[in-house]
């Protein structure tokens, strides 16, 4: 968790809630279809919204999205300072840029200046691909510890002109290279981490990367704000976002299933029985239930593992034990063992 707190709209970035954001992948002069993959995101919960603006032409696009978007939007530019100043004119609530590729440190300085007259947060993203080569050659073409001293740089910067709405982010494609930088990076700088691997490439091989990358830096409490970058949907992005959160424990919205492996002491079939719970939950409505539910096999782990979720079954030869907090509540038929999960589940709900 970051010292520093930043807005981002009405989203708080350094709060100890960690945010899910995406990047839209509609063309932005499309803005009825980026609008509309800004809804499919919310309704994923997707927090923040990244929309890039690749060239002059699209700042007005840009404009007529932020207008009518029901999540705050980020605007991404490259090179191109102008348009960075243009963005937060026609209202960005944060802009994301390279500072290193912006043409040098004046102009960098301006967009500074128009950020803190409009009071818009700078996401200084440095990544892989756009470091200086005197800064690659003083540091052995070690990406992780040029892409820090090419953060540090800007940062620094930034902070002799008085200016701290920052947040910052190193990526690389390389899972090792990202983690280490940004654990060499955190506890340096006081302000928010957007923490996320860069090209990570299509599902599900993207899918490991991220939930490797992400999930070992929250674990060590790094980050503030993730992205999942896939060859993809940005709507599976924020699903793959909250799976790493959810498998941490750090952002529950959802059941959340601990069933067994099915050894040879099994007494039921729990693939079939975990596909059964599945579609009856999906059916009834009832998956966004931040519950742990325990689907085990047999006697000899089950009840065990059962005891440590919310609710769960162990099956025993003809009948399953129902547990709730660690205490039996019902004894049931084999077969019947998931409906009556089911309908705790109900009453939990209500
Ligand atoms: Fe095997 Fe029982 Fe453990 Fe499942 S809960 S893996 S069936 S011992």
């Amino acid at each position: 968790m970051s010292i520093v707190k930043v807005k981002v709209g009405e989203v708080i970035l350094g709060d100890g809630v960690i945010k899910v954001q995406s990047m839209t992948k509609t063309p932005t002069s499309d803005v009825s279809g980026v609008l509309a993959e800004i809804e499919e995101l919310k309704k994923e919960g997707c927090e923040i919204v990244r929309v890039g603006i690749p060239s002059e032409k699209e700042v007005y696009n840009f404009k007529k999205i932020v207008e009518k978007s029901t999540l705050p939007v980020v605007a991404d530019i490259h090179f191109n300072y102008e348009i960075a100043i243009k963005a937060m004119e026609y209202g960005a609530q944060k802009i994301r840029i390279n500072p290193g590729n912006l043409g040098g440190e004046e102009k960098f300085k301006k967009v500074l200046e128009v950020a803190k007259y409009y009071d818009v947060p700078v996401r200084i993203g440095v990544n892989a691909g756009s470091i200086s080569l005197d800064i690659l050659e003083r540091n052995n073409y070690n990406f992780a510890e040029a892409m820090v001293e090419s953060a540090l740089k800007w940062v620094r910067f930034a902070e002799r002109e008085k200016f701290y709405n920052i947040v910052v982010s190193v990526k690389h494609s390389d899972v090792h290279e990202t983690v280490k930088a940004y654990r060499l990076l955190s506890g340096v700088i006081p302000y928010p981490l957007h923490v996320g691997i860069t090209e990570a490439g299509p599902p599900p091989e993207g899918i490991y990367k991220s939930v490797i990358g992400i999930g070992s830096l929250l674990i060590d409490g790094i980050g503030d704000t993730i992205r999942v970058s896939l060859t993809g949907s940005s709507v599976e992005e924020v699903r793959v976002a909250y799976q790493i959160l959810e498998s941490l424990g750090l952002r529950l919205r959802h059941i959340q299933i601990i069933s067994c492996p099915m050894c040879a002491r099994k007494r039921v079939d729990v693939e079939k029985l975990v596909n059964e719970f599945r579609d009856k939950i999906r059916r009834s409505n009832l998956e966004n239930i931040p519950l742990k539910v325990a689907i085990m096999g047999c006697e000899v782990n089950g009840p065990g593992e059962a005891r440590q979720a919310d609710i769960g079954i162990a099956p025993g030869l003809k009948y399953s034990l129902l547990f709730k907090k660690g205490k039996i509540i019902k004894k049931v038929p084999n077969d019947k063992a998931i409906d009556f999960l089911i309908e705790e589940i109900k009453k939990w709900k209500n």
